[in-house]
């Protein structure tokens, strides 16, 4: 089956010449699975079309954001009537405490917030709190999770630099990243062993609770709880990095999903509705060591920009609808069981995770996925193939076989079921 792409290469042949790659972002490049990217001209539902008129099943969803499906008609109103009230003022909006408010209320371990303007902005800024009120200089991250692309957390992250395999990237100096400690995911005696040599030192843990970077991993109960009880005994801070997971996994996130309580956590994505903002935050006394109350700078020229609020307040609300994470659960649980099956029918190694309204697949023979190593062992080839068979049969997943899939409200068993049979129309070819 060839796919028509005509106008998205001349597209993307005329952005090649003005943005590197091509893109604004490397993943949309492609380059993990090969060939030339789609150019999108709108999207709607559970579907996005590309500049040649193809309707796809999205189940990258903007990476994370378009929970409510795209166009959304009440997000797309709240955004319209923030427009007609212009688009920043860089003073205070009521707006921006009802955000607040809001997320307070959804996640009860976050007393105070701050709004910035992405992932990255959010991790960052909680890690500075972090440093700034422990005094401490280090941090333990994990093999595999990505926090964004500030320098002392791109040492072996996960996404597009897993993808290119420059897990550490060149232009960030080593004495940046001297403080970062890197850990195994899902494995707590690591982490002691961290603790035990520098028990002083370590500002913070930043995790990934279910990691969507490296595929899609969820964590083990007992080993956020390990982490929490790890931070107890050494004085440091426990930050959730909730910028994929938030309002994702369940309403309360994953710390709701695991119920663990975190210090701080990060945000991003859904609290945006598709809008650019991240936000951070957590204990009161700690958020109130931030900058004007406290020591801590941070700032931001259309951090909590009314029209961004807007976007993220309606969409929260949206998803405060009663069942709504059980439907979305049960979406997720019907593609991964229907894929699973399919690959079981044929023979196909396939592991298939999920948590909540995210998910990973897997081409392994491997029992399941639960670490880093695990990930790096699947079958990458295959994943490939499998990658254009599903796109030729109107499918959009993540090009990479290192990112979560992301399922939405308005994803229906027609589009599950479109989406399994394509997937069994591949394993039928295959020779296991
Ligand atoms: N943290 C996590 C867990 C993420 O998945 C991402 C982005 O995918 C980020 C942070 C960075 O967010 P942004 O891309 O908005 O800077």
């Amino acid at each position: 089956m060839m796919l028509n792409k005509f106008k998205s290469e001349k597209l993307y042949h005329q952005a090649l010449s003005v943005m590197p790659g091509g893109v604004n972002s490397p993943v949309r490049a492609f380059n993990g699975v090969g060939g030339t990217p789609l150019f999108i001209e709108r999207a709607d539902g559970a579907y996005i079309y590309d500049v040649d008129g193809k309707a796809y099943i999205d189940y990258v969803g903007s990476w994370g954001p378009m929970i409510l499906g795209h166009n959304d008609p009440d997000v797309a109103n709240a955004v319209i009537h923030a427009v007609h009230n212009g688009l920043s003022y860089g003073a205070p909006t009521e707006i921006e405490t009802k955000v607040a408010n809001l997320v307070t209320q959804l996640m009860p371990s976050i007393e105070m917030l701050r709004m910035v303007n992405s992932g990255t902005e959010a991790t960052m800024s909680a890690i500075r709190v972090a440093r700034g009120f422990t005094g401490r200089d280090k941090i333990i991250k994990f093999e595999g999770c990505y926090h964004g692309h500030a320098d002392y957390l791109l040492v072996k992250a996960g996404s597009g630099a897993l993808t290119f395999g420059h897990p550490t990237s060149p232009g960030v100096p080593n004495d940046f990243v001297k403080h970062t400690l890197v850990c195994d995911y899902n494995n707590l005696a690591s982490v002691k062993q961290q603790f035990e040599q520098y028990p002083n030192d370590i500002a913070a843990i930043i995790i990934e609770p279910v990691a969507g970077n490296m595929n899609c991993v969820p964590a083990k109960k007992e080993f956020l709880h390990g982490l929490r009880a790890l931070c107890d005994k050494y004085g440091a801070l426990l930050i959730i990095d909730e910028v994929m997971t938030g309002f994702r996994v369940a309403l309360g996130g994953a710390q709701d999903y695991y119920d663990v309580v975190p210090d701080l956590t990060c945000l991003g994505k859904i609290i945006g509705g598709g809008m650019p903002v991240g936000a951070f935050g957590g204990r009161a006394d700690i958020m109130q060591q931030l900058a004007p109350t406290g020591p801590i700078y941070q700032a931001g020229t259309l951090s909590g920009n009314p029209v961004a609020m807007a976007a993220g307040y309606t969409t929260l609300n949206k998803l405060m609808d009663v069942g709504v994470y059980q439907e979305l659960t049960d979406k997720t649980a019907t593609l991964a069981n229907g894929l699973k099956i399919a690959a079981k029918t044929h023979n196909v190694p396939l592991v298939v995770n999920y948590a909540g309204a995210m998910f990973g697949l897997f081409f392994t023979t491997a029992d399941e996925v639960t670490s880093y190593q695990d990930v790096m062992q699947c079958n990458i080839e295959l994943f490939k193939k499998f990658y254009h068979h599903m796109l030729a049969e109107g499918v959009y997943l993540a090009p990479s076989a290192f990112e979560a899939g992301f399922m939405s409200i308005k994803h229906t068993d027609r589009e599950i079921n479109h989406t399994i049979d394509a997937a069994n129309r591949f394993f039928s070819n295959l020779n296991f």
